[in-house]
């Protein structure tokens, strides 16, 4: 086996086994391959072995790919920070944009003419710079991405923070969530958990994880 086959392979054995501690199905649990600053060479190595949700953080990287590997069927999910003037652009590639966060954002991801997948993204840091909503504001801006044609609320995206143990801001992911089933039944999903703490992360009910490095190998620029 290769080296990537053999870190898929070995992280796809941890899910399972979290799941099962967790007392949950690994069918429920959706692993995107985050290959952000990897050439295009590895996500089709990834595909060969059967991946078929890959992460891009970058939207010109993320395109650039897309285009090239278009006959893989791959799905992409974009997980990072997204600029509004290029909201309409990711949309015409992505299958899932897990950062929405702001008003301004879901304006431009508006559309009269397909459907998005799409996540909340909320901020469990108290670095306002980290990206997501507040949890104060997360109820408006669920509002807002229901009342917008063009979009559909699959659930709440989060990055645990530094420094600090990753379950219990889980946990409060986890509360957050429940609290948006109750206007919003189906946005169920929850999309958190990384190489360090995906474990955590199932434990807390995570139904998509976004793994990179375990996979992946280390990232060759910065990222
Ligand atoms: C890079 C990235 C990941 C994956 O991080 P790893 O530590 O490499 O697993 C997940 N989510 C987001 C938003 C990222 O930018």
């Amino acid at each position: 086996m290769s080296a990537l086959a053999d870190r898929l392979a070995s992280v796809q054995g941890s899910i399972a086994d979290a799941a099962r501690d967790a007392g949950r199905h690994p069918n429920e649990i959706t692993t995107i391959v985050v290959t952000k600053f990897q050439p295009a060479s590895l996500v089709a190595e990834l595909a060969a072995l059967g991946v078929q949700d890959i992460g891009e953080n970058r939207h010109q990287e993320a395109q650039a790919k897309a285009a090239e590997l278009a006959s893989l069927g791959l799905r992409w999910h974009f997980v990072g920070q997204l600029q509004t003037k290029k909201a309409r652009q990711v949309r015409a590639y992505a299958n899932a944009i897990h950062s929405v966060d702001r008003p301004a954002l879901v304006e431009a991801l508006r559309s009269d003419e397909s459907t998005i997948d799409c996540f909340v993204q909320v901020n469990l840091t108290e670095d306002p710079a980290r990206g997501g909503v507040e949890p104060d504001g997360l109820d408006d801006l669920v509002e807002l991405v229901l009342g917008t044609p063009g979009l559909r609320l699959r659930g709440l995206m989060g990055v645990a923070p530094l420094g600090e143990p990753a379950r219990p801001a889980f946990g409060r992911m986890r509360l957050l969530s429940e609290r948006v089933r109750r206007t919003a039944p189906d946005a169920a999903s929850l999309s958190m958990g990384m190489s360090h703490d995906f474990r955590e992360a199932i434990l807390e009910g995570a139904t998509h994880l976004r793994i990179g490095t375990a996979i992946t190998g280390n990232r060759p620029d910065a990222g």
